[in-house]
């Protein structure tokens, strides 16, 4: 009941719209369960962030829909399970027929060596034809029941990839979601570090978003966050990844690319954001113009994936601090530069 009314407190007190999502939201952070939800709205309470609904949405995607998405694999799964085990039990149950059908088979032929004129009996032949015509039927069956088995685990197996799609997509954009940035980082620097070329991380914030979505309201920011969306993903090189990090941030992982080529693209983005006028849908308002600020950073070989997401971040930042509609190259470049 405390943490129930404390969940309902935390509603009132930050205006957060009370829906079911939200309100599972804070009885999750109010039981610390789970703790890492607690964790990362903590760090943004200690930061004043504001978690208002859009924040809200964030976090019950990232830790609620993980769950309903895990369930349905979990039954699609189960019933695969349950279908291949039917398959086994019918070849089981043919195995032992075609066995008694050899033995009598075994039999006739004892019988017919027996005899000295190869007289074959009508009993014999009948009761031969007979266990041949059931072998038949068997046989039918089971190629009608694998028939059956075989599309129903094929329909299954299309329902599992599409939740696995849908598991490392953002719904909003249909970019790459975080989980699924994450796991690309991790496996592209071990191919940059294995030789495959030198690689870069861009990272890209809109700028002064929030007074888009305090001006027109968030369904045309959200409309700014899919034009945003579309032109990095355009922008991206040969086997690049583009993800949607949360709110209005994104990324792009460039493989084969150094710093010089990587700074073209951010540049590229930037010009395209720039350079293209939006109008609100509804009244055909024009929405002034948007504009991103980016950062990029160079793989060192070796070092933390998430070290370097943290140098693209500090250059983004830099590209915010020093004016924003503008990108900055890592530290290491700027060193050099000077
Ligand atoms: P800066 O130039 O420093 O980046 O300023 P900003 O206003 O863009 O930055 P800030 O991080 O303060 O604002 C981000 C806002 O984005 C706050 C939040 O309400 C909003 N937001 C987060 N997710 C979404 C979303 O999915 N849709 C919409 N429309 N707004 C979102
Ligand atoms: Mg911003
Ligand atoms: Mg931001």
């Amino acid at each position: 009941m405390a943490v129930a009314e404390a969940a309902l407190k935390s509603l009132k007190e930050r205006k957060i719209t009370p829906s079911p999502e939200n309100y599972a939201i804070w009885l999750a952070y109010h039981a610390s369960n789970p703790e890492a939800l607690r964790t990362e709205m903590d760090l943004m309470i200690a930061g004043k962030r504001p978690i208002d609904d859009h924040i809200c949405d964030q976090l019950y995607i990232t830790f609620f829909e993980d769950v309903a998405i895990g369930s349905r694999m979990m039954k699609a799964g189960g019933k695969i399970a349950a279908e291949m085990e039917d398959v086994r039990k019918g070849l089981l149950k043919a195995g032992v027929k075609t066995k008694a059908y050899g033995e009598q088979l075994a039999v006739a032929k004892r019988e017919l060596e027996k005899t000295d004129s190869p007289l074959i009996t009508k009993d014999l032949v009948e009761s031969l034809v007979g266990a041949t015509n059931e072998m038949a039927t068997q046989s039918k069956h089971l190629e009608t029941k694998l028939a059956e088995s075989s599309v129903e685990i094929e329909a299954l197996r299309v329902q599992l990839e599409q939740v696995r799609i849908e598991a490392a997509t953002d719904s909003l954009t249909g970019l790459a979601n975080r989980k699924e940035f994450d796991s690309r980082l991790v496996e592209m620097c071990a191919a940059s570090d294995r030789g495959a070329g030198p690689m870069t991380v861009i990272m890209a914030d809109i700028d002064f978003f929030k007074r888009i979505n305090d001006t027109f309201g968030h369904q045309t920011g959200d409309q700014v966050i899919r034009f945003v969306a579309t032109v990095m993903d355009r922008a991206k090189p040969k086997g690049g990844v583009v993800a949607r990090l949360g709110g209005e941030e994104f990324a792009m992982i460039a493989p084969m690319t150094d710093r010089k080529t990587a700074a073209a693209i951010a540049e590229k983005v930037r010009q395209a954001v720039e350079g293209k006028r939006l109008v609100r849908r509804a009244s055909n308002e024009d929405l002034g113009k948007i504009t991103v600020s980016l950062g990029v950073a160079q793989r060192r070989p070796g070092e933390k994936p998430t070290d370097m997401v943290e140098r693209a971040d500090a250059a983004l930042y830099n590209s915010k601090r020093t004016g924003r509609n503008k990108v900055s190259l890592e530290e290491l470049v700027k060193v050099k530069a000077a």
